[in-house]
């Protein structure tokens, strides 16, 4: 096989996913997730060739046995010697990384330190450096940041009112979040909409089970919805977007909550599964609301006026839209929440197109506003080929 493959690695906290991507044919040659990491009963799921297999851990295998694992499956499949580079998908860079870098000690230092500004997150993205450089030791390892691609937002969108010393002293700011798939919308909307890529102005939804909303003007980030942590911003899976923020004080003091269940609560159990009393999925919320279920429809409405708002607001900073584009699970495939949104943003002219709309799903894209209206369309998003790519450009340096 010819050496093209860039390993991806994308590790969450107890789970982590992986891919084999080829850097000049764009496939996707190998998924994965290992999944249940450090439980009684960890596994790894993956596809290879149309075929899925699973693979049982043993009780409470960390991350590198993970890693190591999917190493010798590599190995098995034949696969190994054709990989050239290791992408991983870092949260949370800070101001330090405004794109991409091949990971030296200085970096993975510099990572650690970024850890106390996402906690849940750096740590597991370092475990999985630290595994794959073990695993793969002759190949660079690079980090692709989350943050990275919306370090072009200008301090007023950036900043919060706060006191300046915690921005200045302690680095509290808004930074932004899924900026490798904000990105590669850009790059696809510029594509399809024939304009080079710095002078395309869109708005980007990225509906997953994280969602953020980012406002591109000229190709760069000019504002984004998630902040200092991916729960600032709009109606999520688990995580409740914004609130006012006394109310975690009013938790506290008055209802007796302690300050890990308040971060619980709003981390895990608010957004569509807290408004549902149901579910975070929002196929099954969604299934429910069509059935007349009313807190699921609620759930839904809530969902679709946050972003609706967010989108409107969005428009300030751009001044001319080209496109406006759903991507995530739920944007490309939900007919049902994009008509919600669009519908509620007549005032600029946006009227769906419902065969499009009922077209545009499961993988395909497409534009699904009507001739008459402004444009807005599905884009199905790819971090993996964007981490590969950048990956493959930084070791041709
Ligand atoms: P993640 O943020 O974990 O990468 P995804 O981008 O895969 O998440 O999105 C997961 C979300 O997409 C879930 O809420 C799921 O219900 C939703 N989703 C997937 N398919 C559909 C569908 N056909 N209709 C509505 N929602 C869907």
């Amino acid at each position: 096989m010819e050496k093209t493959l860039v390993f991806v690695l994308n590790c969450g906290s107890s789970s982590l996913k992986f891919s084999l991507i080829d850097s000049q044919s764009h496939d996707e040659v190998l998924s994965g997730l290992g999944d249940a990491l450090g439980s009684d009963a960890p596994l790894i799921k993956y596809k290879y060739q149309g075929n899925k297999q699973t693979i049982d851990l043993p009780a409470s295998a960390t991350h590198q046995i993970a890693v190591d694992t999917i190493v010798t499956l590599l190995a098995d499949l034949s696969l190994t010697d054709a990989v050239i580079a290791v992408g991983h998908r870092v949260v949370h860079g800070g101001e330090l990384f405004t794109q991409s870098v091949v990971i030296t000690d200085h970096v993975l230092s510099q990572l650690e330190q970024l850890s106390k500004l996402a906690p849940l997150h750096n740590p597991a993205n370092i475990i999985g450096i630290k595994a794959a450089s073990q695993a793969f030791p002759s190949l660079k390892q690079i980090a692709v940041f989350d943050t990275a691609f919306h370090q072009t937002m200008p301090e007023k969108a950036y900043i919060y009112a706060l006191p300046r010393l915690l921005y200045k002293d302690h680095g509290i700011r808004r930074y932004g979040f899924h900026g490798t798939s904000h990105l590669y919308i850009t790059q696809q909307a510029a594509a399809i909409l024939d304009k080079p890529q710095d002078d395309i102005n869109i708005i980007s939804a990225h509906l997953g089970n994280g969602a953020s909303v980012t406002a591109i003007k000229s190709g760069k980030s000019v504002d984004t919805s998630m902040g200092l942590t991916p729960l600032e911003g709009l109606v999520m899976g688990t995580r409740c977007g914004d609130l006012d923020p006394a109310i975690s004080q009013y938790m506290i003091d008055q209802l007796d909550y302690t300050n890990e269940q308040v971060n619980d609560i709003f981390n895990k159990k608010s957004g569509l599964l807290g408004l549902s009393d149901i579910s975070n999925d929002c196929r099954i919320v969604e299934e429910r609301a069509e059935k007349g279920d009313a807190l699921c429809k609620l759930a839904i409405d809530v969902f679709c006026y946050r972003l609706a708002k967010y989108i409107a607001s969005y428009t300030v900073p751009l001044g001319r839209l080209d496109a406006l584009v759903f991507t995530g699970g739920i944007g490309e495939n939900s007919d049902m929440i994009r008509t919600k949104v669009i519908e509620q943003l007549t005032i600029f002219g946006f009227e769906v197109d419902a065969q499009a709309n009922l077209s545009a799903r499961f993988g395909k894209g497409g534009k699904i506003t009507t001739t008459n209206s402004p444009i807005a369309m599905v884009i199905p998003t790819n971090e993996e080929l964007v981490i590969a790519l950048d990956a493959i450009s930084l070791i041709e340096e």
